[in-house]
């Protein structure tokens, strides 16, 4: 389990903001059963592997972002430096808005 209290940047603005925002920022947008059954919350290190294919939607500037793209920083555990971190490759569009 990762803490909720890690900071994790956007791929889009650059800005980090606490885990738990960004985990509950998102699951705020789960707006059905469905979707609230198939969110993977950012706690779960498989958040940031890209064959998760999960998106996280960022308190700051609310840009979509897969869990694979975001970074987690300002810690000194080399094995959170690991997740994610891949670059914006594909326009990432949120089709339920
Ligand atoms: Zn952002």
């Amino acid at each position: 389990m990762l803490s909720r209290n890690l900071d994790v940047q956007c791929s889009w603005c650059g800005k980090d903001s606490a885990l738990g925002e960004w985990n509950d920022a998102t699951y705020a947008k789960c707006t059905n059963r469905e979707m609230k059954r198939a969110f993977v919350p950012l706690t779960d290190k498989r958040a940031f592997l890209r064959k998760t294919d999960s998106f996280y939607i960022c308190p700051k500037c609310l840009q979509w972002s897969r869990g694979s793209q975001l970074r987690i920083v300002h810690t000194d555990d080399r094995a959170l430096h690991k997740l994610g971190g891949e670059s914006i490759i594909t326009i990432v569009s949120n089709s339920n808005e």
